[in-house]
């Protein structure tokens, strides 16, 4: 049965975490990785959480099945902080969300209902984006295409091209955007940019599916929020998938949504039903425990407050890495301008080295980052930025 099944290739980021760990350098780093870690180089375990997960505890419950979209507190907690309680749109319940297994699972039920609505519809992905969105849409039927994104020369954004591109599409094709932080890119759109793609896709009829997998990690979870608030304004249906595996450090408890924005109840009724059908058939209801935690964290005030505190920290934490980054990489010799990194929103920076400056960075210093020249800031810490900054000094 199984001669014909060749070798899947291997996840070029997990693949680089397999090297790292079996690399004997004592010295070595890993920027490879996706992933928030304090200054000790440890993934944080936060306050807000362990205080939510004591509640919990002391208030055992038997574990039943959840309904099929999951903790109705917990999606409603959701559309609090994506789309504000007071907005209209929530307001008027016009706003259909399901519980999902991380960001990932939110685009997969966002990927497989839309499949079935319109199964001739493109997608396009910015160019580049996180790997995963290729292969997840793919993986579900569609054919995924690009609009131009990360300008190499210019350091930033084609917007001229993205725009160009997103005008040019066919209607209701299916545009794929990063609601804050790209990755891998760590470029933002500016709000009066974000207002001509808003057009465009209005426009043109395209479908906007908005990731939103660092809410908080940008400027601030007001600020980096604010797009889903421009789009609402524009008054058009879209898609939105919530991760808080980095905003809650809760990466194995998979905890995560997607949320529809239809034009009235009704018709969100209608989508929740379709929604609800794809969950079914594919892991019939979700976890508890994670939702749990954070439906908990964002609806008692004292909790929600010890939360936006440590995302704080986190925020905070992230951009001072980037600026004693170009600092260091200045006295470690570096003539040219670096000064792009601190500009770069969220985990990531697209440090502009080449494929074979990457290469030489893990083979003679054991500093591990990805081809594309994307390392997380996110993993610096004031014990390995010196390190780090002088092996790209001599790689550059
Ligand atoms: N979208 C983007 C842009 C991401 O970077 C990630 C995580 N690396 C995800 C979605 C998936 O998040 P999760 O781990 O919650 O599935």
């Amino acid at each position: 049965l199984f001669a014909a099944v060749e070798m899947a290739p291997r996840d070029p980021i997990l693949g680089l975490n397999e090297q790292f760990n079996a690399d004997p350098n004592p010295d070595k780093v890993n920027l490879g990785v996706g992933v928030y870690y304090d200054d000790n180089g440890k993934l944080p375990l936060l306050k807000c959480v362990t205080q939510a997960e004591k509640q919990l505890v002391e208030a055992a419950k038997p574990r039943g099945y959840l309904p099929i979209d999951g903790i109705a507190a917990y999606d409603k907690a959701v559309q609090g902080l994506v789309f504000g309680a007071e907005s209209q749109a929530v307001q008027s319940g016009r706003v259909a969300t399901v519980q999902a297994l991380g960001g990932t699972g939110g685009l997969k039920i966002g990927a497989d209902f839309l499949k079935k609505l319109t199964p001739q519809a493109k997608v396009l992905i910015s160019d580049p984006s996180w790997e995963n969105h290729r292969a997840l849409f793919e993986n579900a039927g569609f054919q995924v295409g690009t609009y131009p994104y990360y300008d190499a020369g210019r350091r930033g954004i084609d917007f001229d091209a993205m725009l160009a591109a997103l005008r040019a599409a066919e209607p209701g094709t299916i545009v794929v955007l990063h609601a804050c932080c790209h990755n891998p890119t760590g470029y933002d759109l500016t709000p009066a940019q974000w207002e001509q793609v808003i057009e465009a896709i209005g426009s043109r009829g395209l479908v906007p599916f908005l990731d939103m997998a660092y809410q908080g990690f940008g400027e601030g979870i007001a600020e980096d929020g604010a797009v889903i608030g421009q789009f609402l304004k524009a008054g058009l249906p879209m898609f939105v998938s919530t991760s808080f595996s980095k905003s809650f450090s809760l990466y194995g408890e998979r905890v995560g949504a997607l949320s529809v924005v239809c034009s009235s109840k009704e018709e969100a009724d209608r989508v929740l039903s379709q929604l609800k059908r794809v969950i079914r058939t594919n892991y019939s209801n979700p976890p508890t425990h994670g939702a749990q935690v954070v439906a908990a964290v964002l609806t008692t005030p004292a909790l929600r407050q010890t939360w936006e505190d440590e995302l704080a920290t986190m925020r905070v934490r992230i951009k001072q890495m980037r600026e004693l980054l170009v600092q260091k990489l200045r006295a470690a010799g570096v003539t040219q301008d670096m000064s792009f990194i601190t500009q770069q929103k969220g985990i990531f920076s697209y440090s502009g080295l080449t494929k074979e400056q990457m290469q030489r960075l893990r083979s003679e210093f054991g500093v591990y980052g990805v081809d594309s020249g994307r390392i997380c800031v996110a993993a610096l810490n004031t014990r390995n930025i010196d390190y780090v900054a002088r092996a790209i000094a001599k790689v550059l």
